[in-house]
């Protein structure tokens, strides 16, 4: 038994059965044993490849459109440079390429990362050196009084979510327990959870499952109010749907391959995907703007991807040619992250058109 399967096991021992989100935030965020806590996830040699991980041209694009906004916008302050979950420090670090052809825009800019990675910080401080940057553990250490420009690529997803389940023609709550031989399984709780259920979902057929995700929708609400109040501007980009769904979408990797969700906790990456119409309705209630969600593909070649490619490829030998087209394709092609992947916008400033909707 690993550790932290250990850890969690005694905590059901103690507690009862787990919920879905107690699990994601032991098994991702534990201090000592969480797959985050531990590791560089990312690229080949990792679990999982991000776009910015795919090729510079997607960060590029997105310190574009930033960039694109603080004119739009006309914002004569500082303001911050935000991520969150930064990763490699790769996006980062291809917006400050980009944001150097604006001097005006990077002497502005000051760069915040909201990372809980100890290993992740390591690597964004190597990503970035050369900048001065601020890291933080949760939005909440964000300097107020001046805009708040922000990305969050592959961010939303890793934040835990809550399944309920029809049984019996009444609503409970998946939880996690431990089965006779010791290992993790899914059940139900014996309690109604019917105050959880939205309208849409309630009269589905018996085994249909609701997914909340009340810690997104805690982040998203919070990080509204500060760009209400400080003024700002953002992107959201994500494996998710936007029409009211239900169904499972809880995902483990490990490797580049799906495994499963409840073996050796803290060893592959968990998500669920992010359901679209959540942001924009948190942007409707702290009454700022909103676009989207658009198809990751149709967004990135509205910003220029092909002919940023072009460019790119200009100057490049016949295999990095090569590898620009099939960069190129991975980002955008409906087979490929195209689709699958939605980009909404956020941003309280009048008058002003995001680019890439
Ligand atoms: N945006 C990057 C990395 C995505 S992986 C990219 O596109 O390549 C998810 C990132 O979010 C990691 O950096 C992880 O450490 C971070 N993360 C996960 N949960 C977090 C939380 N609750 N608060 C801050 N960062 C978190």
């Amino acid at each position: 038994m690993t550790d932290l399967k250990e850890i969690i096991c005694n905590h059901i021992h103690l507690n009862g059965p787990m919920d879905i989100g107690t699990y994601m935030n032991f098994a991702l965020g534990h201090p000592e044993y969480g797959y985050y806590m531990t590791r560089d996830p990312l690229g080949k040699e990792g679990d999982f490849t991000t776009a910015p991980e795919v090729s510079q041209m997607f960060g590029e694009l997105i310190g574009a459109w930033l960039a694109d906004m603080w004119m739009q916008s006309k914002v004569d302050s500082s303001f911050l440079l935000t991520e969150f979950g930064p990763g490699r420090g790769t996006l980062m670090a291809d917006i400050m390429r980009i944001a150097k052809q604006i001097p005006a825009f990077e002497a502005a800019s000051s760069i915040h990362m909201v990372e809980t990675s100890p290993v992740l910080r390591q690597k964004q401080k190597q990503s970035l050196s050369g900048y001065e940057c601020n890291w933080h553990d949760d939005l909440s250490t964000l300097p107020t009084g001046v805009p708040l420009f922000f990305i969050a690529n592959e961010f939303l997803d890793a934040l835990p979510v809550r399944q309920y389940q029809k049984a019996n023609d009444n609503w409970h709550e998946r939880l996690i327990g431990i089965d006779d031989n010791g290992a993790l399984d899914f059940g139900l709780s014996g309690t109604l959870a019917v105050d959880n259920i939205p309208e849409f979902v309630a009269g589905k057929p018996n085994g249909s499952i609701y997914e909340a995700a009340p810690a997104r929708e805690q982040f998203l609400n919070t990080l509204m109010l500060r760009i209400k109040e400080q003024g700002g501007c953002g992107l959201f980009i994500d494996y998710g749907y936007t029409m009211d769904r239900d169904g499972d979408t809880l995902q483990a990797i490990q490797n580049h391959q799906k495994c499963d969700f409840l073996h050796e906790p803290g060893q592959a990456d968990l998500t669920a995907h992010v359901d679209f119409s959540m942001i924009e309705r948190c942007a409707a209630d702290a009454r700022i703007n909103h676009a989207g969600a658009a198809f990751q593909g149709a967004f990135l070649l509205q910003l220029g991807l092909q002919q940023r490619a072009q460019m790119l490829k200009a100057q490049a030998s016949e295999q990095q040619a090569k590898d620009i087209d099939t960069a190129l394709h991975r980002l955008t092609a409906e087979t490929q992250m195209g689709t699958l992947f939605k980009v909404s916008a956020i941003w309280s400033f009048p008058d002003i058109v995001p680019a890439g909707f």
